[in-house]
């Protein structure tokens, strides 16, 4: 099945990595190492400290997101995959807000090069839950066989195997962790993908 569309994560995917200081904000808001951040805010029970733990959340990103760069190869790569007429895709734990302005700090590539962009806005289960991902094909009305996902965690190969879509692990030049659910393919750029479709 050739492959229609290219769904990206968003940090440490489209963005460089290790720009979000994830370990400031697990100490913000108290959140032990062995929990998801998003999932720390929703287990707390009182409203107004879970909307406290969201500003602050919101707050991190934000900023993280003012001071985002490409990461490499990004935006020549989506031009290529553009210019292939591959549909592209957003799917992030990330507020929409906080997309929209790291892709602003984008030269080449516009948030509207992507015609899916699915945050935690949307009212569904986060990553590693699968439910962004058949959203993501639902919109671009295509069948999960000829999507791909590409991300830089162990979140994305989850919610990409889960959803029964081939999962492409991003390295940024680092070792492959790890994994009990292995990736269908390892690239160690984004400049790799072209290749590989
Ligand atoms: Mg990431």
């Amino acid at each position: 099945m050739p492959i229609k569309a290219v769904l990206f994560d968003f940090d440490g995917t489209l963005t460089y990595p290790g720009l979000i200081g994830f370990k400031s904000i697990r100490q913000a808001l108290n959140c032990p190492e062995s929990h998801g951040i998003l999932e720390h805010i929703n287990s707390i029970s009182c409203q107004i400290e879970k909307n406290r733990a969201i500003q602050t959340l919101d707050c991190f990103e934000k900023d993280a997101a003012l001071n985002s760069i490409p990461n490499n190869d990004a935006e020549t790569t989506i031009g290529e995959l553009m210019k292939k007429g591959i549909l592209l895709g957003i799917f992030s734990r990330n507020s929409l807000e906080s997309i929209i302005i790291s892709m602003e700090q984008f030269h080449d590539v516009a948030i509207s090069d992507f015609k899916v962009v699915i945050s935690r806005d949307y009212d569904i289960n986060p990553k590693p839950s699968p439910d962004g991902i058949c959203m993501a094909a639902k919109i671009m009305k295509i069948s999960k066989s000829e999507m791909i996902y590409v991300g830089d965690f162990l979140f994305d190969i989850e919610a990409g195997h889960s959803a029964g879509v081939k999962t492409l692990y991003l390295t940024n030049g680092n070792e492959v962790p790890d994994f009990n659910i292995r990736p269908d393919h390892v690239i160690n750029r984004l400049s790799e993908l072209t290749n590989y479709l």
